[in-house]
């Protein structure tokens, strides 16, 4: 078990991805469970405050998260809107669900069923800290504002200044909520990507994963 957390523009996603791909783990991108509970909760006209409603609705039959070494998908009545998720709009109102703690422990057990039989690399703000505190190895990637914004804006084709301000935005709701705000976990290794490509990323942590895997 691979936990690997930091803000948004971090590169987490496309590091894990092409990490679990290498050593040929599923992934899990967690953010998918909030970005997917936003986005269905527009679909049925849910305000992103109603905590109660919200709650019900991680259960609804139309919702499921699904992952394996190619990635994470998220299902929405029958239909697969994982790249419909992916828009900056869809992670504010995710950051927005996700700040309530009713609505994140009702998804934590679904989280943790990942990790049962399979290796696992997951990626998020608390993976380390609470959904997987028992990781094997535990990453907390950061970045300087300026290069996720300058990656942000190209990834979702949006202006560098407004891209920055709704990052701030984000990484100031994500780690001042009281409900498991992002945050290193004491024992997590910090990498900061701001100089980094992807591929250096990815080779720095399976380093440390083969020479932890070595040594036990
Ligand atoms: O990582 P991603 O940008 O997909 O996450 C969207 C939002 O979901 C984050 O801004 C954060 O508010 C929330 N999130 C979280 N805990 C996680 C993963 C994501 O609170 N483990």
């Amino acid at each position: 078990m691979i936990a690997i957390d930091g803000p948004a523009g971090s590169g987490k996603s496309t590091v894990s991805l092409k990490l679990a791909k290498k050593l040929n783990l599923t992934f899990l991108t967690t953010g998918a469970f909030y970005r997917g509970l936003a986005f269905l909760a527009n679909k049925r006209s849910i305000p992103l405050d109603d905590e109660g409603a919200l709650v019900r609705l991680t259960h609804d039959a139309g919702f499921s998260v699904v992952a394996n070494s190619q990635g994470t998908r998220v299902l929405v009545d029958g239909q697969d809107v994982t790249s419909q998720i992916n828009t900056e709009e869809v992670g504010k109102g995710a950051s927005l669900v996700s700040a309530l703690p009713t609505v994140r422990a009702a998804l934590l057990e679904s989280q943790r069923g990942f990790a049962r039989g399979a290796g696992l690399v997951a990626e998020g703000r608390d993976c380390g800290t609470v959904v997987f505190p028992n990781a094997a190895l535990k990453i907390f990637l950061t970045a300087s504002l300026e290069s996720r914004a300058h990656r942000r804006s190209s990834e979702y084709q949006m202006p560098n200044q407004e891209t920055q301000k709704a990052l701030e935005e984000r990484d100031s709701r994500d780690s001042q909520r009281a409900a498991a705000p992002m945050a290193k976990a004491s024992d997590a290794i910090e990498i900061d990507t701001s100089e980094m490509t992807i591929d250096e990323v990815v080779g720095k942590i399976a380093q440390i994963y083969s020479e932890r895997r070595s040594k036990n």
